[in-house]
């Protein structure tokens, strides 16, 4: 048989269509295109969208004007590694293995990593024909076997950890040297990797330290040529930002940039980041073929103050299981298909993205594993209600608190990520009605022991469900 006759009918009539060059060559007949852009430790009140009251953000407002904004979409962890574990694998990192209780994220030179068995939502989409790039910090393990570009991306530009670790300043220095950072304080490596001609997996070293000024704008830049590049298949970048993870850094032309100081600067560039994806998916003609997404990995990291971004009406932030760690702003973008000036109160969980971005493409969730992963997609189209009703709130192994519906029980609390925090045992547990208390403020268990009771038994429910599988973050052997 010839090459020609196993394409598929709509290739051949989008090949049609390009060998005409006629307005229809649009590739509305590919499956959409999937852009993921992740910031690091924003809050779900640092958006214009989301009554940040003086950062501005006019490109996320935008995709907030024309797309969806969920007010209730969650993270699967409240710090860095656990994750971006979640988002990608679709899984919760209990499951996964990508938690610690002893560590709460990876380190450099750590043994532990994402495992192969994993599918991440970059392999399963490459296996479905995409080009997947990625620019940004990757988080899952520094080892040669964890790379990104072994684990689904074709190309990867980026650091491999927090831009806060490899400190170059003795300990007693460090804490003050976020106040006044400089390059040289943190000796984080920029690397490029991708297969070289003889299809070999390589890595090189751009720079170490990474010029951490310039890397927001470089991060986009690298993810506007992926696109151009990839125009005429379906592609999909993951853009996870290092910023605002302290230390904060922002290109010079965006110093003094906002009235909410360098933290409000860092936040305008990764929205002048994101003008520049959406803008190149116009100028290429693709943007009603592609579902752009942000959110962030957690939530404001209060421990650094003003350098810490805010959480809105949500109490706490990043390493806590109160709603101002794991609940995180959720845009979807896709002109055509998602339809304009949306505000759903339905529960999401970047969890879902896998399940929503495989049904889009036309492929299916493996059946051989447990997943976290909901379809949103009926949401999405304004066709349907959301088929999320639970949250679990982890912290390492451990479930300190559980969502059904409005409700949620807190069954243990901790505090701040990056101080010593009080572990607190609740008997009764904390029950907070979301809908009327998002700030999580006054406890109803007393009021409403019938909800309290339901919500408990399905958290305990949940949890005799899930095989908790070895940390990775805790081992200290084994193969990098
Ligand atoms: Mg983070």
């Amino acid at each position: 048989m010839s090459r020609a006759a196993r394409l598929s009918l709509p290739l051949l009539a989008v090949l049609a269509a390009c060998a005409q060059g006629s307005p229809e060559s649009s590739p509305s007949d590919r499956p959409p295109n999937f852009v993921i852009v992740f910031a690091d430790d924003l809050g779900w009140g640092d958006l214009g969208s989301y009554g940040a009251p003086v950062i501005r953000t006019p490109h996320l407002d935008r995709m907030a004007a024309e797309g969806q904004r969920w007010t209730n979409f969650y993270v699967t962890a409240s710090v860095c590694s656990p994750s971006r574990a979640g988002l990608l694998t679709g899984r919760l990192p209990v499951r996964n293995g990508l938690y610690g209780d002893r560590t709460r994220v990876l380190f450099p030179d750590f043994v532990g990593g994402i495992q192969d068995e994993e599918i991440t939502l970059a392999e399963a989409l490459r296996d479905l024909g995409y080009a997947t790039g990625m620019f940004g910090k990757w988080h899952l393990g520094d080892g040669p076997r964890y790379l990104p570009t072994r684990h689904g991306f074709d190309y990867w530009f980026g650091i491999p950890y927090s831009n806060d670790m490899m400190s170059t300043l003795p300990r007693e220095e460090r804490r003050a040297a976020f106040l006044d950072p400089k390059i040289e304080y943190w000796d984080v490596p920029l690397i490029r990797s991708e297969r070289d001609e003889a299809g070999e997996i390589v890595a090189e070293t751009l720079e170490q330290p990474a010029d951490q000024t310039t890397i927001t704008k470089r991060y986009a830049e690298e993810a506007v040529d992926f696109i151009r590049a990839h125009r005429d298949e379906p592609f999909f970048v993951y853009l996870p930002h290092s910023m605002p993870h302290v230390p904060l850094f922002r290109a010079s032309e965006f110093e003094g940039h906002s009235e909410a100081g360098l933290y409000g600067d860092v936040i305008e560039e990764i929205d002048w980041s994101v003008g520049r994806i959406l803008d190149t998916l116009e100028e290429e003609d693709i943007a009603g073929n592609t579902l752009v997404f942000f959110s962030s990995d957690n939530g404001p990291w209060t421990a650094f103050r003003t350098q810490g971004g805010l959480a809105g009406p949500l109490r706490e932030g990043k390493g806590m299981t109160w709603e101002g760690g794991m609940r995180v702003p959720g845009l979807f973008w896709w002109p055509g298909a998602v339809a304009p000036e949306v505000v759903t109160n339905e529960i999401g969980s970047t969890s879902d993205l896998f399940a929503t971005f495989l049904g889009l493409a036309g492929g299916t969730v493996p059946d051989d594993r447990p997943m976290d992963s909901l379809d949103l997609a009926p949401v999405l189209r304004g066709e349907g209600e959301g088929p999320r009703e639970e949250v679990p709130f982890y912290r390492g192994s451990e479930l300190y608190a559980y969502r059904v519906g409005n409700y949620k029980a807190h069954f243990i609390t901790e505090g701040e990520y990056g101080l010593a925090g009080e572990r607190t045992e609740h008997d009764p547990p904390l029950l907070y009605d979301l809908a009327l208390d998002p700030g999580e403020q006054w406890d109803v268990a007393t009021d409403r022991p019938e909800v309290l009771a339901d919500v408990t038994s399905r958290a305990l429910q949940h949890r005799a469900g899930v095989a908790v599988a070895r940390s990775e973050f805790d081992r200290r052997t084994g193969d990098r």
